[in-house]
């Protein structure tokens, strides 16, 4: 599916399947960014003349587009980042930290990401809440029995991924968030694997706060979106101060921020990027989410099928219903696994892909991970199982 649009599959012989790190970019979003640096470049905010201004329009124009996107309630909610991570150190310093009190309970799981662990770690660490995981199921899921089961009268914040980055499973985020909704608990969502494939609805799925990243959405490194809604997002306070957030401030001391979402963008935002998003949403949504979706899993079946016929193929994840396939070889590294494949120009990951507490329900410490995306095709699969099937021996052929 469009694989003429991007450059980096006809410049470069390679297979691509490292999509959950990040996606490659269509032709349109490159333009969208030289096209500021070579036509329009001016800071925002700031500037009265004809190329500020564009840059201002677009800019913030940007914000009504990721709103239709996710389908929250107004362009306000949009604050941009510099990607998931930002995002969610933006809510847990900015929002959280001033919200719990100690021994308020998180409830989180050990599939997540680092960076929706990690600050919640520094924040108990700071003012004494109290982190809790939801117990993963044996395909390594959160159920809703194992949800409900771990919320406690102490629960004030549930954050989870809705497609985790290893075994990619997809959360039920909107039976999760309706029960939030209706107990006064509040809800994150790590959307960095589940924007760039699903279609997601905001208000519908009672979310609120949602992050997600540009670069895995075929969109530029350095931009991503943290989405709140409005009566949180006013209330919370901005991490990071100076140009651009402020209306006034005194030598006797003291400030006025300016309205939200703009007060959480201190000094000069990632322009080119804000708008390189821009281009790359429009282009998903001409795509359409749903097909992306439906061929993603097209080809994860596919994928499973085929690579269920090497015999020292361990899967994961087979029934995990997105394009995250977690695998290993018997008696192999994931490491050499990949540096095997990329003797074929097939680029996977190997590791515990930032996600290292799995490990405690997965019992191993590393895999190769395969993610797809819509530009991926059958024939690139089957040259991977080809590949694996060819190798007898990787150590004997991987050099160091
Ligand atoms: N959350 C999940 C589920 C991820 O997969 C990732 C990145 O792989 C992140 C958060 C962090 O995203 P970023 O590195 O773009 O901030």
């Amino acid at each position: 599916m469009r694989r003429e649009d991007f450059p980096m599959l006809s410049n470069k012989n390679i297979i691509y399947f490292d999509n959950a790190a990040t996606t490659l970019k269509p032709r349109c979003v490159i333009d969208a960014m030289n096209d500021y640096y070579n036509y329009y470049t001016a800071n925002i905010h700031r500037g009265l003349y004809e190329s500020s201004i564009l840059a201002d329009y677009l800019y913030d124009s940007t914000r009504f587009v990721v709103r239709d996107f996710i389908h929250c309630s107004s362009a306000k909610e949009v604050v941009f980042t510099s990607g998931t991570t930002h995002s969610i150190n933006l809510m847990v310093f900015g929002f959280m930290k001033n919200y719990l009190e100690a021994g308020d309970e998180v409830l989180l799981s050990k599939a997540e990401h680092a960076s929706n662990i990690l600050p919640w770690i520094r924040l108990a660490e700071e003012i004494g809440i109290v982190i809790r995981f939801i117990p993963l199921d044996e395909n390594y899921a959160v159920t809703y029995e194992n949800f409900l089961s771990s919320i406690t009268p102490k629960t004030k914040v549930v954050s989870l991924a809705h497609v985790t980055n290893v075994i990619g499973d997809v959360r039920n985020i909107c039976v999760i968030g309706n029960y939030c909704r209706n107990h006064n608990i509040l809800f994150h969502v790590d959307g960095a694997q589940s924007v760039p494939h699903l279609s997601i609805d905001f208000i519908h799925d009672n979310i609120d706060f949602l992050s997600f990243s540009g670069h895995k959405m075929c969109g530029p490194t350095g931009v991503g979106v943290l989405v709140v809604r409005e009566n949180l997002l006013k209330k919370m306070a901005p991490v990071f101060y100076g140009g651009g957030m402020n209306e006034s401030f005194y030598s006797e001391g003291g400030y006025q921020l300016k309205d939200i979402p703009v007060r959480f963008e201190a000094g000069t935002p990632p322009i080119a990027e804000v708008l390189g998003l821009r281009s790359a949403i429009l282009y998903l949504m001409k795509i359409g989410l749903d097909n992306i979706h439906i061929y993603e899993i097209y080809l994860k079946r596919y994928l499973v099928e085929k690579l269920s016929e090497v015999p020292s193929v361990t899967i994961y994840n087979k029934d995990s219903n997105s394009g995250i396939l977690a695998f290993n070889v018997e008696g192999v590294s994931s490491m050499d696994v990949s540096k095997y494949l990329n003797m074929y120009h097939i680029c996977v990951r190997s590791g515990s892909h930032c996600s290292k507490m799995l490990k405690e329900d997965l019992n191993v410490l590393s895999t190769v991970r395969v993610s797809l995306y819509f530009y991926n095709t059958t024939e690139e699969i089957d040259a991977l199982v080809l590949a694996l099937k060819k190798c007898q021996n990787i150590f004997k052929i991987v050099e160091y």
